[in-house]
């Protein structure tokens, strides 16, 4: 893309920021379809937080907000659609006429996954998560709002686990929600679930499993949000049990192309971008 008078500017913002693939998908969507613009990686140190988000509502289009600020953000917008207020969290802003609104994509990037690489649809279904950090949060209102018949929060730190209940009870009356503690007998409720989602992330780093992923059983669904491998340890063993997997890789797909479409309003080439975050995540 040849830097011009009229070169927009989109990117992300975080701390820390250097490992994150958007920049390379992103620029491959603004490539692809000829829109003249750039999206550049921005560290923001806590301090400058401020001054920052007075020149993305100068200087740009719209931005992503990764670690540490998808809260810190909230108090700079102008407006704040529906699910990233449900979440408490804002990943995207499109800056319109000198105006901040915010977004939450990672709940729409996983469901898009979800249907785009396992057929499913959480409506009537029994889903397990694992984990009750910021992806849960998004994740679980996303699965609320899609009306599955119950959700099973599983977690370590159960009252983490109880204020996510709490929220999606407060906000959605049908569903049933339970919590269990990473120290329950699990393969006693495990059998029960169509899908079982890892949101923590363990197995990142080191050949580890948040559950003994054995115990699932042939035809069950299972996820992890972790996207930097193939295939986790959770994954492989899963797969062993007989069950149907997906990586992380497509909710980041998914969750990026809708951040473009939010900031251009053009179908996002997904392809394209997919070929571009597999050789990203090769490198
Ligand atoms: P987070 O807010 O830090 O939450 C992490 C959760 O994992 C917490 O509930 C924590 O339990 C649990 N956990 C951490 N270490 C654990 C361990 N050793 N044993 C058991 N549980 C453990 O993180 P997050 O933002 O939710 O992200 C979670 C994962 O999702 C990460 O791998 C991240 O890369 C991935 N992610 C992927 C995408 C995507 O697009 N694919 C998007 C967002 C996040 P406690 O509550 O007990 O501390």
């Amino acid at each position: 893309m040849e830097i011009t008078g009229q070169t927009k500017l989109a990117g992300i913002i975080g701390d820390p920021v250097e490992h994150s693939l958007s920049p390379a998908i992103q620029n491959a969507a603004f490539n692809h379809l000829n829109i003249n613009c750039v999206y550049i990686p921005l560290h923001v140190y806590p301090e400058q937080l401020s001054l920052v988000m007075q020149t993305i509502k100068a200087f740009f289009v719209g931005i992503n907000v990764t670690m540490p600020y998808k809260q810190d953000v909230i108090p700079y917008m102008d407006e704040i659609d529906l699910f990233a207020q449900l979440v408490g969290a804002v990943n995207t802003i499109k800056v319109d006429n000198g105006r901040l609104l915010g977004f939450n994509t990672d709940g729409v990037g996983f469901l898009q996954s979800l249907k785009q690489e396992l057929g499913f649809s959480p409506e009537n279904r029994r889903i397990a998560i694992i984990g009750a950090g910021g992806a849960t949060r998004s994740v679980a209102m996303s699965i609320a709002q899609s009306k599955a018949e119950k959700l099973t929060i599983i977690n370590r730190n159960i009252n983490k686990a109880h204020s996510i209940k709490k929220l999606i009870n407060d906000n959605f009356k049908d569903i049933k929600i339970e919590v269990l503690s990473l120290s329950d007998d699990l393969p006693k409720f495990i059998h029960d679930f169509e899908l079982i989602i890892n949101a923590t992330p363990v197995g990142m780093e080191s050949d580890e499993s948040p559950i003994d992923s054995s115990i699932l059983r042939s035809g069950q669904l299972v996820a992890d949000l972790i996207y930097r491998l193939d295939e986790t340890k959770f994954l492989r063993e899963a797969k062993k049990s007989g069950a149907k997997t997906m990586s992380g890789k497509s909710m980041l797909l998914y969750q990026g192309a809708a951040s473009f479409e939010i900031w251009t309003k053009e179908s996002a080439p997904v392809d394209v971008m997919k070929n571009t975050l597999e050789v990203a995540l090769k490198k």
